[in-house]
């Protein structure tokens, strides 16, 4: 359905756990204390929320987390929402480490595509970065997710301290069939504790590589990725600016925490708490109507923008583990 600034929202982030078995020192670097188990939706409260968006015309689902892949049973629920009827695609981002295992599974249920998070190819800083993380396991997965044929994408964050790794990071592109993605620095969370890099300052640089790096108006994906090709590539270069070149107007996401909370924008603490309906002890049909209720509501009310250049606006004090990026 369209909000009330004439947007078509299809697209629903759906968080399965704010648990990681990383700490990146922009989201989660600290071992925050994770919501209990009760807190979190169980699988079957997911698919009715799936279920609700599916009938307002949200037909593309993004699994994130934390981590989603440490939760139990997170291929499976894959699995089902894939056969969900009306559903259009259904993605998976993720840090790597725990793929190697689940991309047979994910393989076979036709996974629509795979992000992988990974901001630098120097296995200490990498290390440093994650609060441990393992770089060769997510280079293994990488090799083995790019061999099999799946649509991926690696994601990197831009940070100042990372700056002579987007010249390797572009490399990836080259040497397999995959879109590296250069994501510059949100101020949420734990965003505002490092300096980032804008996507101009990595063009320059990546420029100096790939001369002939040219704009495509491609659409690679869910969002609001832009995407530059080049010759000595195999994949794009793609900039998810969200501080330098907005995409609020055309916004198309809504996002859902683990414990059912529906976000309607990444900067304002605003939403509806659709645990509380899914618990209701109502029966399934008027479950339905509920959520359809409060959801469509929640579409129309979408913010016109986020607010990341005003820092004293953002009323979203969520770490990005708790929210799904
Ligand atoms: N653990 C999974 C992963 O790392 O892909 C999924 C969850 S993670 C929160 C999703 C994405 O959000 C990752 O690509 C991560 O780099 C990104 N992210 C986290 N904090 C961010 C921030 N402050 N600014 C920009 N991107 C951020
Ligand atoms: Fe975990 Fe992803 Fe956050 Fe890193 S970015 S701490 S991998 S949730």
């Amino acid at each position: 359905m369209k909000d009330k600034w004439g947007r078509t929202i299809d697209y629903l982030r759906l968080s399965l756990t704010d648990r990681c078995n990383l700490r990146c020192r922009y989201c989660m670097p600290e071992a925050l204390a994770s919501v209990g188990h009760e807190a979190v939706l169980r699988y079957e409260e997911m698919q009715l929320i799936c279920r609700a968006a599916l009938a307002l015309g949200i037909n593309r689902f993004k699994i994130t987390g934390g981590e989603p892949l440490v939760r139990k049973g997170a291929v499976p629920f894959m699995q089902a929402l894939k056969a969900m009827e009306g559903v259009r695609s259904v993605t998976l981002t993720t840090n790597g480490l725990l793929l190697s295992d689940a991309l047979p599974d994910l393989v076979r249920m036709g996974i629509d595509g795979i992000n992988i998070s990974l901001d630098s190819l120097d296995a200490v800083q990498y290390a440093e970065l994650t609060g441990g993380g393992q770089l060769s396991v997510v280079l293994a997965a990488l090799e083995a997710a790019a061999a099999s044929g799946v649509n991926v994408k690696v994601n990197a964050v831009l940070l100042a301290e990372t700056k002579d790794q987007i010249l390797p990071l572009a490399a990836l592109a080259r040497k397999f069939p995959v879109d590296v993605r250069f994501i510059e620095l949100m101020p949420i969370g734990y965003g505002t504790t490092l300096k980032g890099l804008t996507e101009e300052e990595a063009l320059l640089i990546l420029r100096r590589s790939y001369p002939d790096l040219a704009a495509t108006d491609e659409r690679r994906g869910n969002g609001p990725a832009s995407y530059y090709r080049s010759q000595f590539l195999q994949g794009r270069i793609g900039f998810i600016a969200a501080n330098t070149h907005g995409f609020c107007s055309s916004c198309n996401r809504l996002r859902l925490t683990s414990t059912g909370f529906l976000k309607p924008c990444l900067c304002y603490d605003d939403g509806v708490d659709l645990r509380a309906i899914v618990r209701s002890g109502k029966g399934a049909d008027e479950i339905d109507q509920d959520l359809q209720r409060v959801m469509a509501e929640a579409i129309y009310e979408k913010p016109a923008k986020h607010c990341f250049a005003e820092q004293n606006r953002i009323s979203e004090h969520k770490t990005m583990n708790q929210i799904g990026g």
